[in-house]
């Protein structure tokens, strides 16, 4: 296999088991949107898969790096959507708000508040609220309740859109342990989201989305199962 057929066999692999877990769980799958997390992926094969118009929205971990790949004229031409996943420092929150379409993972009212002040105008970017789903790990994210809080509180910032959450789950978590933390969030989602028309929940990564999806994800985010040399080997 080509390189090219190895892209388009491991999209379609992750297509198949998004399917799996709609039928399973009884979703529709047009309400799931796939995130391709081109982080870790080079220049070509991101390339690939837009030519073949396989993704749409994109997620990316470092803002300048972000910048200089998606500011290209090669990438730019593309009509993409672009996520923000990273952890956001202050300093960097001017150019995210300038540059993505969504920041899928704050967490502060600060940087909110730094993300808001830099909007362009006309411009609305959306936010979703990262959620810390154990107290054990050290990831970014706040407690549910605190991330229900901050979520409320965005609503009053006319330049960002809030709509949802996003989690990591603790990896190797066993699949029961797994329903029992996207359970709970997607609890929270519907209370807090059920009147917004546009709404996200963004749970699961290439070792547990099908799991979260069965459990209510509608962005799962994919990296390494759609960019693997082999998925086998996976
Ligand atoms: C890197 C990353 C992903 C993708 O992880 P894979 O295991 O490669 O699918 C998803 N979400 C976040 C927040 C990430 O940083």
């Amino acid at each position: 296999m080509n390189r090219e057929e190895t892209l388009v066999n491991n999209f379609k692999s992750v297509s198949a088991a998004l399917s799996a877990a709609c039928q399973k769980s009884g979703r529709d799958p047009n309400e799931i949107t796939l995130l391709a997390v081109t982080k870790y992926a080079n220049d070509e094969d991101v390339l690939t898969l837009l030519q073949k118009g396989l993704i749409k929205h994109i997620g990316e971990s470092r803002v300048q790096q972000a910048l200089a790949r998606w500011t290209r004229p090669e990438f730019a031409a593309f009509d993409t959507v672009k996520h923000f996943i990273g952890h956001l420092q202050k300093n960097k929150a001017a150019k995210a708000a300038q540059f993505f379409d969504f920041i899928d993972s704050l967490d502060s009212w600060d940087t909110a508040l730094a993300v808001s002040k830099n909007v362009p105008a006309g411009k609305t970017i959306r936010v979703l609220v990262q959620v810390k789903l154990t107290d054990k790990d050290t990831q970014s994210g706040l407690p549910l309740p605190k991330a229900r809080e901050l979520a409320a509180r965005l609503k009053n910032l006319s330049a960002i859109k809030v709509c949802g959450y996003m989690a990591i789950a603790p990896q190797g978590a066993p699949k029961s342990q797994l329903q029992q933390l996207f359970g709970r969030l997607k609890q929270a989602f519907d209370e807090d989201f059920a009147a917004c028309p546009e709404r996200y929940l963004s749970m699961g990564m290439s070792e547990d989305f099908e799991t979260a999806v069965e459990e209510g994800s509608s962005l799962p985010r994919i990296g390494s199962k759609l960019f693997a040399e082999n998925l086998e080997g996976l």
